[in-house]
């Protein structure tokens, strides 16, 4: 059997349990924490392939996906990768992000970054991330992340079905990335 022969042709709504009625797309962007916890559990308890159920086959899928999606910004530093991660600044509970001030995974790009921003941190462009922030800070970390993956602007679960679903698009350097060389 082919091993990538699950191709969903929609979210996957949940029968019972907690998260009755919700999709697993839906919950990505809205408890990104708890799918993952859902999905280590699942993990755990891993039946072959061929045995696996459809919220298995379904979770499979999304994190593979998931893994795909990166931002269509090269690293404005090598301009060779898409970038990875972007700038938070500030004290923690009055920080902000700088949506321009990114780079991609390269050890090398990340220190020319923080050699431009030496008292910033480096967050990572995923919706996972968004579990580290809260209230006003996670609307504002979930309107760039639109920006930087392309979100669709409305998220409803089909929406971001069809996102998670979409063909990779190639990488483009943006006229708002900030390059600080010192
Ligand atoms: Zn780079």
């Amino acid at each position: 059997m082919c091993q990538n022969s699950y191709a969903p042709e929609g979210p996957y709504v949940f029968r019972n349990g907690d998260h009755k009625d919700q999709t697993t797309e839906e919950l990505l962007l809205k408890d990104p924490e708890s799918l993952i916890c859902l999905y280590k559990r699942i993990k755990k308890n891993s039946r072959p392939e061929s045995h696996r159920n459809q919220l298995e086959k379904h979770l499979d899928w999304l994190m593979k996906k998931l893994e795909e999606i990166q931002s269509h910004n090269l690293c404005p530093y090598c301009k060779k990768k898409n970038i990875v991660f972007l700038a938070e600044v500030g004290p923690s509970r009055d920080s902000s992000f700088l949506p321009g001030v990114t780079c991609c995974e390269d050890e090398e790009c990340k220190e020319r970054l923080l050699r431009g921003f030496p008292s910033a941190d480096l967050i990572r462009i995923s919706v996972f991330s968004l579990s580290n922030f809260r209230g006003q800070r996670k609307k504002e970390f979930l309107k760039i992340l639109k920006k930087k993956l392309n979100l669709p602007e409305r998220l409803t679960s089909e929406a971001i079905f069809r996102w998670l679903n979409r063909k990779p698009i190639s990488a483009s350097l943006e006229g708002e990335q900030w390059v600080i060389d010192l």
